[in-house]
């Protein structure tokens, strides 16, 4: 490996059921990136006990969302870790203009950030939410070609507040945030939309050519 590999800094955008998680990881693991989940973080956060985790605990279970502040700390943190210099793939952050300004500032003179959003007729998305299967053990969320977890050899059941109505409704909220972001990101020379409706397999390859497109057109802007 070349040490002076440029660093690849991405964020994936897009609503529950886009696919964006597996893309991440694949992602990661083929780049010899970290994969950044603040979904992962919080959860390890709770789990451990930390300050920070009871804190973040007691908001989600007053139905309350994270700070950007508490959100934006904790994606400094991560960054600011030795194996994050490489670059890295975010998953799950920005979710508001607040949190992708702060971002900007971070990643300001590490490199380009290529932005990818994933995007699914919210059609399929319903369906794919609908359907969707977790791990009776552990609570991972099921990739779609697993028979039991992937993470720890599970039963897989299907998740029993997914009604379609529910699904329709967290989807229409969570579009509602993210329409402000997408139009932060969407003129910049390092944004690319994703069609995530195919095979997962032809969504990685286009996920890879997005990427040396945005990483070109980022060098010629330079
Ligand atoms: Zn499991």
């Amino acid at each position: 490996m070349n040490g002076a590999r440029p660093a690849l800094n991405v964020i994936m955008l897009g609503p529950p059921g886009a696919g964006k998680g597996t893309q991440a990881e694949r992602l990661a693991r083929t780049r010899g990136l970290p994969k950044i989940s603040t979904g992962d973080i919080l959860r390890e956060a709770v789990q451990a006990g930390t300050e920070m985790g009871l804190a973040a605990k007691a908001t989600m279970e007053a139905g309350n969302l994270i700070s950007d502040d508490v959100m934006i700390g904790i994606v400094r943190d991560r960054l600011n870790r030795e194996d994050a210099r490489v670059g890295f793939v975010l998953d799950g952050f920005p979710r508001t203009v607040a949190q992708a300004a702060a971002l900007d500032e971070m990643v300001n003179g590490r490199g380009p950030l290529i932005v990818l959003a994933m995007v699914v007729p919210e059609d399929i998305l319903v369906r794919r939410l609908a359907t969707r299967r977790i791990c009776s053990k552990c609570g991972a969320t099921a990739a779609v070609d697993w028979n039991v977890c992937g993470k720890c050899g599970g039963a897989l059941i299907a998740r029993v507040d997914d009604s379609i109505d529910i699904v329709r409704e967290r989807l229409k909220i969570y579009l509602r945030q993210t329409d402000p972001l997408v139009n932060f990101y969407s003129t910049r020379g390092t944004f690319r939309a994703i069609d995530g409706n195919q095979r997962p397999d032809i969504v990685t390859a286009q996920v890879d050519a997005a990427i040396t497109a945005a990483t070109s057109a980022a060098g010629a802007a330079q």
